[in-house]
């Protein structure tokens, strides 16, 4: 699953009292559930803001955030407690927390009880293997390379079985390389375990990997295409 319907979307900051940015003007958007979208565009055109509309982070001032049909700016804040468990989020710098071992940052947004914390720690171990860390799980990530800190953060993303996987410039802190490996994986996750994936990137060639590039402009979609990728 992982079905987002965004209408007539708008977010507008203030700032001090004359000043109003239209973050998203009036954003209509549909995406297919299971499907990889690239969001591109210059700095300041809405990328991030969007993101934060459909991970719950921000309300929009007007218009519906629909996922699997569930209207965001309808829920009460236990319902978007809720909701915000079941996304994924990456960032471009990784944001581990520095004092913890790897699987530990994995398990961090991981609320348990005693019965169920030996259950936890499988799940991140084995998620861990599946990023391809099955060696790092005791290592801080002062120990670890740039890739391998994505390669966490990814498993962290994942620890709450995901329907979404949102990610804000997730290649932007690595050299080539690194960054097509940590696409290479994020894409192939998002098969294996049938999530969405919606993308910020400045990396055209990160973005015709995706199935789907929508490009932002002073808060409006100026392009909308569905490439070769996925
Ligand atoms: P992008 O991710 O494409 O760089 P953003 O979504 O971060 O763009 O920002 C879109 C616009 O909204 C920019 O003009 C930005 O300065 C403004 N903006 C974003 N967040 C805030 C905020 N918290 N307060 C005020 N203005 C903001
Ligand atoms: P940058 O590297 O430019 O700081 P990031 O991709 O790291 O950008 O972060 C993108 C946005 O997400 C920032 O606005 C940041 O404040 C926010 N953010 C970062 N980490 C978290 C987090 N763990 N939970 C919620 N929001 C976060």
């Amino acid at each position: 699953t992982g079905r987002i319907e965004l209408r007539q979307v708008t977010k507008v900051y203030r700032r001090g009292t004359d000043q109003e940015v239209r973050a998203l003007d009036a954003v209509d958007v549909k995406i297919d559930p299971g499907s990889s979208v690239a969001v591109t565009g210059p700095s300041g055109a809405g990328k991030s803001t969007m993101l934060h509309l459909i991970g719950a982070m921000d309300r929009p001032d007007s218009g519906e955030v629909e996922v699997d049909g569930e209207r965001l700016e309808l829920m009460r804040d236990r319902q978007l407690d809720d909701y915000r468990r079941r996304i994924g989020f990456v960032f471009q710098r990784f944001h581990l927390l520095p004092a913890l071992t790897a699987l530990d940052n994995v398990l961090a947004p991981v609320i348990t009880d005693r019965r169920r914390a030996k259950a936890a720690r499988a799940r991140a171990t084995d998620l861990l293997r599946l990023v391809g860390l099955r060696d790092r799980a005791a290592s801080l990530p002062s120990q670890l390379s740039g890739g391998q800190m994505q390669r966490v953060a990814i498993a962290r993303a994942l620890i709450g079985a995901p329907r979404l996987l949102l990610a804000d410039e997730p290649t932007g802190n690595l050299d080539s390389d690194t960054g097509k490996e940590i696409l290479e994986l994020l894409l192939s996750l998002c098969e294996s375990e049938n999530m969405t994936l919606v993308m910020v990137t400045h990396n055209d060639e990160v973005a015709a990997a995706c199935q789907r590039t929508i490009v932002l402009r002073d808060g409006r979609i100026t392009s909308d295409t569905r490439g070769s990728g996925g």
